[in-house]
């Protein structure tokens, strides 16, 4: 990630940061918000080091300042994750606690990123807040998210809001490494971020849960009835875990969506004519993925969702 980037493919970003950097107005609170499929989190971090690189307005990456930030031994920057669980008041207080006396580099602005804000407490972003609201030390915070409308309107109304464009070029780049259509198409659909790309392109195990969707699908086309024996015998066998069954139905609902698109490219080489016969109970399976998907802190049952895509396929 560098200054060029974000130029060509963030122009809003582009302009928003120069202007505030250059007009020493940095405000104290950003929220860049994006589709999933946006890397986010990239720019993010690439955000963050901008903010005490000297050489530029955006970070140059050959800096010691930006050196220290790449290997991540950076005091005076804190990242907190809420895409992997609820952001509590204890965490915020113990930032505030760490910073409370300043930046602990001469001439440096502290510096946070929460990833996926709308996963905060009430309590937590009341106190977020009130430390925005009497800033005793110079202190930026990056907020991210992939859903705006799940931000307490409190932070949204709080913050200077930055919208970050999804960059098409991603699948050409994704593709380079897989060197295959269907899952180099799941991927870009997954996620954006450079870190997770990497990760479910070099996992066979993510190579394997694309195999059996694909091997649904195909069965799907003649023989509904052998579609459900595909999904007894490899997806419960493979995937129960509920973190793997998650991602089990983002990529089986990805592709779902392709096969009833006549107009896609087909990615997946499916036989969009004999599927579209089957569009009604297609999207009666999209349905209750998204619905399992979204509902995952339910605690769901894979054989239980299974067993509702079966049934609506041999009704
Ligand atoms: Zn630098």
């Amino acid at each position: 990630m560098n200054k060029e980037y974000i130029e060509k493919k963030q122009n809003i970003l582009f302009t928003f940061f120069e202007n505030a950097k250059t007009k020493n107005k940095i405000p104290h609170l950003i929220l860049l918000h994006s589709d999933p499929k946006a890397n986010l989190l990239d720019i993010a971090f690439y955000l963050a080091k901008s903010i005490n690189c000297k050489e530029d307005t955006f970070a140059c990456n050959n800096c010691p300042r930006c050196e220290k930030f790449d290997k991540q031994i950076h005091p005076d920057f804190h990242f907190i994750d809420g895409s992997d669980h609820t952001i509590k008041k204890e965490e915020v207080d113990e930032l505030q606690n760490h910073f409370s006396l300043g930046a602990i580099e001469n001439d440096t602005t502290v510096v946070y990123i929460i990833n996926e804000i709308q996963n905060i407490t009430s309590e937590a972003s009341n106190a977020l807040l009130k430390f925005f609201e009497e800033p005793k030390v110079n202190v930026v915070a990056i907020l991210t998210t992939t859903n705006i409308t799940k931000v307490l309107p409190t932070i949204v109304s709080r913050s200077s809001l930055v919208n970050i464009k999804v960059d098409e070029d991603i699948y050409s780049d994704i593709y380079k490494i897989t060197q295959n259509t269907a899952v180099s198409t799941v991927i870009s659909n997954i996620t954006g971020n450079k870190q997770q790309i990497l990760q479910l392109a070099n996992s066979t195990e993510f190579l394997t849960m694309v195999g059996v969707c694909l091997h649904f699908m195909s069965s799907l086309q003649t023989n509904e009835k052998q579609a459900t024996f595909v999904l007894l015998n490899e997806a419960i066998a493979n995937f129960k875990q509920q973190s793997k069954a998650l991602l089990f139905y983002k990529v089986l609902s990805i592709i779902l969506i392709d096969s009833i698109n006549k107009q896609n490219s087909n990615p997946f080489n499916l036989n969009k004519e004999l599927l579209f016969e089957k569009k009604d109970k297609i999207i009666s399976i999209i349905n209750l993925l998204n619905q399992a998907i979204y509902k995952q802190q339910a605690n769901l049952n894979m054989i239980g969702i299974i067993g509702q895509i079966n049934y609506i396929l041999l009704k």
